[in-house]
């Protein structure tokens, strides 16, 4: 059988090609409705076109656009052509689509006419042969050619461990990596995501997430594809504009940032979330208090989960109540058939509620790293556990905690120092907003615990009255030896604080 994740998501488009697959919420022309037809007719002109360019198989189509309907038909119509997806953050600049053009090699490169020309001289000088664009609004070359095409297409013939596209990771703790994920990959996650997060038939999703990371394309376009369901389509994040369309979803995905955006509108009360079924968070911790807030104001429970590039999601809160309860502060447990282990420094497993490095298995892990054989050697442990960098405990009643990133383990004094739970302390201080603590260069300690502390809007917060009120509350190590009060953390499109930026900001305070 053929393994294509088109033909998957294909086979449950709803019998009733009439019906509206997605609504355009914002943008030009909104409101448009895209039919299921239109969907299956977009694609196979598309891929119609990509199979006319005689491409070599498995061809890598790199894409950095506006997020729009087109962009995902886009994505749709290379898996069915059999070709390999590559999509890029529409925020990155000339250098860094040149390393990641230079790194990919794709043959194929998509991008808006307004960076048509540095786009185009950069991807020739990488080898690539044909460079299409796409805008916003439906025009540019890209959908130009594909009209000359037939609406029809048999997906290509595929097996599930063949290559459907590349994610560069968000680089948080270095230069991005292309995680290579193929058709089996992302289909099986689909499908385990679509019973445990027990999609309904009349599910509505709002999607308002960029298209070019694992969370708005493969998690959500993936869940409402697979289950037939429309999606309410925003181009930009409103919360606004977000929060007047609760009354026509059920589902809604997003990262913290949106959520606590959401919490900034007085509009957001449990009558204007009455008709939603699921909110669901991940790319990012979840503050408790923005997870307690939003109980509180709306009645729902955020089902906060955990996932990254290389392996989509790994871990999720439960969302029927036979489940168990959506626990704070926890990613919830392993995704039915995916291990996850705690391990330590030397390799072996630790106790219950230790913490240690959190390692995983199961269908949904990459191969490797794009042309990286040696990272991704190193990434592997000798028995084939993916190790994904970020440090965390599983309790006694099975649910997953993430404390940090190994990379963002403070070691001061030869003793560990735990970011999450040092910014978990902080957070709860009268007058603080949020934090992140990191490590820099000390003389003494090799490194010194640091926090860079947001005060609530309106609050007055001292370095030295928070280093104060932490002394006795924990361990004299862990308190920072210096705090910097900022106005915002710098974080990235996903709502990713950048520690290394912080890093680089405060590496000089012990000097
Ligand atoms: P890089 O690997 O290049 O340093 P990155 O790890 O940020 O960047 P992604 O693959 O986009 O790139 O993000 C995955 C990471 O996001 C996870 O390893 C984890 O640290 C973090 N993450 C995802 N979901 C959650 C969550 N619910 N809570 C806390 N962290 C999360
Ligand atoms: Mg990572």
């Amino acid at each position: 059988m053929n393994q294509n994740l088109f033909a998957a998501l294909r086979a449950a488009f709803p019998a009733d090609g009439s019906a509206t697959a997605i609504e355009t919420a914002d943008g030009p022309g909104a409101p448009l409705f895209y039919t299921w037809a239109d969907l299956d007719a977009a694609t196979a002109r598309i891929a119609n076109l990509l199979d006319s360019l005689d491409l070599p198989p498995e061809s890598c189509v790199a894409v950095q656009v506006d997020k729009s309907v087109e962009a995902l038909m886009l994505y749709l119509g290379v898996l069915r052509a059999g070709h390999v997806f590559l999509p890029l953050n529409t925020a990155y600049q000339a250098s860094e689509i040149e390393y990641f053009i230079g790194n990919a090699e794709p043959a194929v490169v998509v991008c808006p006419d307004v960076a048509f020309t540095w786009v185009s001289r950069l991807a020739f000088a990488a080898g690539t042969r044909h460079v299409f664009t796409l805008n916003d609004d439906r025009t540019g070359t890209l959908l130009e050619r594909a009209a000359f095409h037939a609406d029809t297409h048999t997906p290509a013939e595929k097996s599930a461990g063949d290559l459907a596209a590349i994610l560069y990771t968000s680089g948080t703790t270095g230069r991005s990596k292309g995680a290579m994920l193929s058709h089996g990959n992302l289909l099986s996650n689909a499908q385990v995501l679509k019973d445990y997060w027990g999609w309904q038939p009349d599910d509505v999703l709002i999607h308002a997430l960029p298209i070019f990371h694992v969370h708005g394309l493969f998690v959500a376009s993936h869940g409402a594809l697979l289950n037939g369901s429309k999606m309410i389509w925003f181009a930009k994040y409103d919360p606004k504009a977000v929060l007047a369309r609760f009354n026509e979803g059920t589902v809604f995905m997003g990262v913290p940032t949106l959520y606590v955006r959401l919490l900034g509108e007085a509009g957001l009360t449990r009558d204007a979330c009455a008709p939603m079924r699921l909110f669901i968070s991940g790319s990012a911790p979840l503050l408790i208090e923005t997870f307690s807030t939003w109980q509180a104001r709306t009645g729902h429970t955020i089902l906060e989960r955990y996932g990254m590039s290389e392996t989509i999601m790994l871990t999720s809160n439960p969302c029927q109540p036979e489940g168990g309860e959506r626990r704070g502060g926890t990613v919830g447990f392993p995704l039915p058939g995916v291990g996850v282990r705690i391990h330590d420094d030397a390799g072996e497993a630790v106790a219950a509620g230790e913490i240690g490095h959190i390692q995983v298995r199961g269908p949904n892990v990459f191969s490797g790293y794009w042309r990286m054989p040696e990272k991704t050697k190193e990434e592997f442990t000798a028995d084939g556990w993916f190790k994904t960098g970020d440090v965390g405990k599983i309790d006694a009643d099975g649910y997953v905690t993430i404390v940090g990133r190994s990379k963002d383990l403070v070691i001061t004094g030869g003793y560990n120092v735990y970011p999450a739970e040092v910014e978990g302390v902080i957070n709860e201080l009268p007058g603080v907003a949020e934090s992140a603590v990191i490590g820099v260069p000390h003389p003494d300690f090799g490194e010194g615990v640091v926090a860079v502390v947001v005060p609530r809007a309106g609050a007055k917060v001292m370095p030295e009255a928070i280093i104060a009120a932490l002394k006795g509350r924990i361990a004299n190590f862990k308190v920072p030896k210096a705090v910097f009060i900022t106005p915002e953390l710098p974080r990235n499109t996903m709502g990713k604080v950048q520690k290394n930026g912080l890093r680089q900001q405060h590496g000089a305070c012990f000097d």
